[in-house]
């Protein structure tokens, strides 16, 4: 199996009041045993549903209405490929 690791910064806008906030997401772009690509997204290293549809939207943190967030930035981690061995001199 392979995988990328990716940090996400995922912002939200409430529809309701328009407060606006971010939330760091930990991704690993992975791939299911039937060959489906999957991304799995943690948050505070729990498991969440992706943050982009209603099942992981958050509750606004002002008046409480659930807020499907859009990607703002996305960071790639050294990927696992990246921690094969390399000559040492
Ligand atoms: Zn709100």
């Amino acid at each position: 199996m392979t995988a990328e690791l990716s940090t996400d910064l995922v912002r939200f806008v409430c529809p309701r009041c328009s407060q606006q906030w971010e939330h760091e997401y930990q991704v690993v772009h992975g791939e299911t045993p039937d060959g489906e690509d999957r991304d799995y997204y943690q948050h505070h290293g729990r498991p969440v549903m992706p943050p982009f549809s209603q099942s992981g939207s958050v509750p606004c943190p002002h008046c409480g209405r659930q807020t499907v967030g859009s990607l703002a930035q996305r960071r790639y981690a050294a990927s696992y490929a990246a921690t094969k061995t390399s000559p040492s001199a």
